[in-house]
């Protein structure tokens, strides 16, 4: 086995480092606004508001043209790539309302997941074909990070080794393909929250997973420095009869990340995978809690529903409630930040979906 490669150029180790440490800059964290086509129609759906161009494009423009102040918690979005070249009213691009609150814009660029054949209905994701040609397209039209989620299943014989080596390899090989292209790729292994399996298997099987996502990272000679994490928190499954505190949640996400995830990682932005508002805003003040003498990464949000659902509410699909979906957005933004920096106290914002629960059975985004 040679183990001879080149890393980047020291030019593209600073782009890179310089973007991710500025992603993760303290008391900030990233938007997920990459719903696909059909899970925007279902978000919409739930307002009462029809799946159209026109409409996707006007809730993106409540969301990007939030007060400047916006700007103070998150530092990325992460856009679909019809947002992207989608534009406000006035004839601004997304991208530029983004810049604008000094926001960086990021762009999800797997296609989706598709079964692994004669597996217990696991999957992998696609994507990978044209991946260069369109991370060189998305860098020119202004985009410095990507995403590209992967998906994990317990069940009782599951994730299995396949699944495990397979969604590893194609995250290395879309993170170094990313790189190559001036792009900090968001390496997302989900580990779903469906079933009801305990808070101990959970924390199992993601110390798996993130073992083997870094041995890959490191096979395809990765520059750690320049990526983000982004993963499950340490939960019991959704149906389980057990809940969990979020101390436990904390001490047990702390735990897994700290064994598998190297410190040159410069930050790790959970997903929120259908936590109530509330609850993604506690859990992540607790990880931030359990051992904040000795945090070798920034440990942030990448949220969607999270952020979201309360904006959603509000709104409406009215145009005399975009004001109110904004107010929204600020709230948990900043709830979220002060989460990120183990300052937040439970109960003290209080969004339009209360402490609902988001959780979608089977996810795709
Ligand atoms: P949730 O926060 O809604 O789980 O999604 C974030 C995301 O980007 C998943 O890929």
């Amino acid at each position: 086995m040679t183990t001879y490669f080149n890393y980047p150029d020291p030019a593209l180790q600073n782009e890179l480092r310089q973007i991710a440490n500025t992603i993760v800059a303290p008391g900030k964290g990233i938007l997920a606004a990459d719903e696909s086509v059909g899970t925007m129609g279902k978000r919409l759906s739930d307002i009462g508001c029809e799946n159209t161009e026109e409409n996707r494009r006007k809730y993106r423009q409540l969301l990007f043209t939030t007060d400047k102040s916006i700007g103070n918690y998150i530092s990325g979005v992460i856009l679909f790539h019809e947002t992207l070249y989608q534009k406000a009213d006035d004839g601004t691009p997304f991208a530029e309302l983004l810049k604008q609150r000094g926001i960086i814009p990021g762009i999800k660029v797997d296609t989706g997941v598709v079964p692994l054949f004669g597996s217990e209905n696991e999957c992998t994701t696609q994507g990978l074909d044209d991946l260069g040609k369109r991370c060189a397209q998305y860098k020119k039209d202004g985009c410095h990070f990507a995403k590209w989620r992967c998906v994990l299943k317990i069940q009782k014989n599951t994730p299995s080794y396949q699944a495990i080596l397979e969604n590893a390899n194609v995250l290395a090989r879309y993170a170094s393909i990313c790189q190559s292209n001036g792009i900090v790729p968001i390496v997302e292994p989900e580990i779903l929250p469906d079933g009801d399996h305990d808070l101990e298997r959970c924390q199992k099987v993601t110390e798996t997973v993130l073992a083997a996502v870094y041995k890959a990272l490191n096979d395809h000679h990765v520059f750690l420095e320049g990526t983000l994490l982004k993963p499950n928190m340490v939960t019991p499954g959704q149906s389980s009869p057990n809940k969990s505190a979020p101390a436990e949640i904390g001490a047990a996400t702390f735990t897994a990340l700290s064994r598998t995830v190297p410190p040159a990682v410069p930050g790790i932005v959970f997903l929120s995978g259908g936590q109530s508002e509330e609850e993604a805003s506690v859990n992540l003040n607790a990880i931030n809690n359990f051992n904040p003498a000795n945090k070798p990464w920034a440990l942030s949000f990448s949220y969607g529903r999270a952020l979201q659902a309360s904006v959603l509410k509000a709104w409406q699909g009215k145009d005399e409630n975009i004001a109110n979906g904004q107010a929204e957005l600020l709230k948990r933004a900043k709830a979220n930040s002060e989460a990120s920096l183990g300052k937040y106290v439970a109960g003290t914002v209080e969004g339009k979906a209360g402490d609902q629960g988001l959780f979608v059975k089977n996810h795709a985004y």
